[in-house]
């Protein structure tokens, strides 16, 4: 194990928990031991923590609701900071009317609250089961919209510990992707602000009712993480999986969903592995018969190993 466990148990005392499977903190509950694993659960906590970790030279990721990555069955060597800092403020006699949220909130309930408060414009991220940092770092979007078209600003912390602002522009994003994803930033998203427009408390909530219904009705249930690859422009990712014949195809205990062929999902006991390999099959498959790159829209995090 390359992490000091003592010189971390003496940064975090108590609250660090050791060895802990990342199983139990990803939405297709698979994924290894982690060396270290820190509930953070304020803002300040979270720019402690990361400038600690920096200070130390031990590595560390910010996980939210582990809904878009993909641990190793050999886990990670390091600290998962597992973000849970959610001040939500509504501005909502400013003009014009922002949301304020910190990275671990709920996208649901960021959508839910601003909802309820009378304002339009993020009813699409009540759908998505993430946190704010993780949508984001990602560029998460729905039903024709998304944090590029939503964010005014998110706030960002930077090892040697700046913490500046950057607009949608800076973030320079692109479709489920920004620079920091593209560039495998280091850096912490602490908060974000959105913008979002006068409405009814009816209407808004409506929408999320009919958004939600949507969703109900179109994505397989059980473990996943979501949409496996992003759609090849001009195409979708499950059409081209169906049609190399691999829809309802298992590794293991993971299976590509016979209801939409771009979610792999974990039947119970599932290891990272068997999921890594059925992204491999459809990734060769898909190459051999169409010349298209099935792109990763989830990430990876530790090991894999791709078989001979
Ligand atoms: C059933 C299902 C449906 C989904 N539907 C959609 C959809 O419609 N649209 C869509 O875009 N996505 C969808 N997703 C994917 C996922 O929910 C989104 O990408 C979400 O925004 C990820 O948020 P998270 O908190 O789970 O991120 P995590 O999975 O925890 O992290 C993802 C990445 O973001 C980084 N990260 C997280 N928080 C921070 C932070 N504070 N600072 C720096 N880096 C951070 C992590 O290190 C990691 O690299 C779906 C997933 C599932 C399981």
């Amino acid at each position: 194990m390359s992490v000091s466990i003592k010189k971390l148990q003496e940064q975090f005392g108590h609250k660090l928990q050791e060895n802990v499977r990342m199983a139990n903190y990803t939405t297709a509950r698979v994924g290894g031991p982690v060396d270290g694993l820190l509930p953070i659960n304020t803002g300040s906590e979270l720019i402690q923590a990361a400038q600690s970790l920096w200070d130390m030279q031990i590595p560390f990721r910010v996980i939210g609701s582990g809904s878009n990555v993909l641990v190793s069955d050999k886990g990670f060597e390091g600290v998962i900071l597992l973000n849970r800092a959610h001040t939500l403020k509504i501005h909502s006699n400013e003009n014009p009317p922002s949301v304020f949220a910190e990275s671990g909130t709920i996208l649901n309930t960021v959508a839910r609250q601003t909802a309820l408060r009378g304002l339009s414009g993020l009813e699409w991220a009540a759908t998505i089961p993430g946190t704010v940092g993780g949508a984001v770092y990602g560029n998460a979007g729905a039903y024709g919209a998304d944090i590029n078209s939503s964010l005014i600003m998110a706030t960002i912390l930077h090892p040697e510990s700046s913490i500046q602002k950057w607009s949608a522009e800076r973030l320079d994003y692109q479709y489920r992707s920004s620079i920091l994803k593209r560039q495998k930033s280091p850096a912490v998203i602490l908060s974000a602000l959105f913008k979002v427009q006068r409405s009814t408390r009816e209407a808004a909530v409506a929408k999320i009712k009919e958004l939600s219904k949507r969703r109900k009705d179109s994505q397989p249930h059980g473990a996943s993480l979501g949409s496996t690859f992003k759609n090849p422009p001009g195409d979708y990712a499950g059409r081209l999986i169906e049609a190399v014949g691999l829809k309802g195809h298992r590794v293991g205990h993971a299976q590509i969903s016979k209801m939409h062929a771009n979610f792999i999902i974990n039947n119970g006991g599932a290891s990272a592995d068997d999921i890594y390999q059925l992204i491999r099959l459809a990734q060769t498959e898909v190459q051999k018969k169409f010349n298209k790159v099935l792109e990763p829209e989830i990430e990876l995090l530790g090991e894999f190993n791709d078989e001979e």
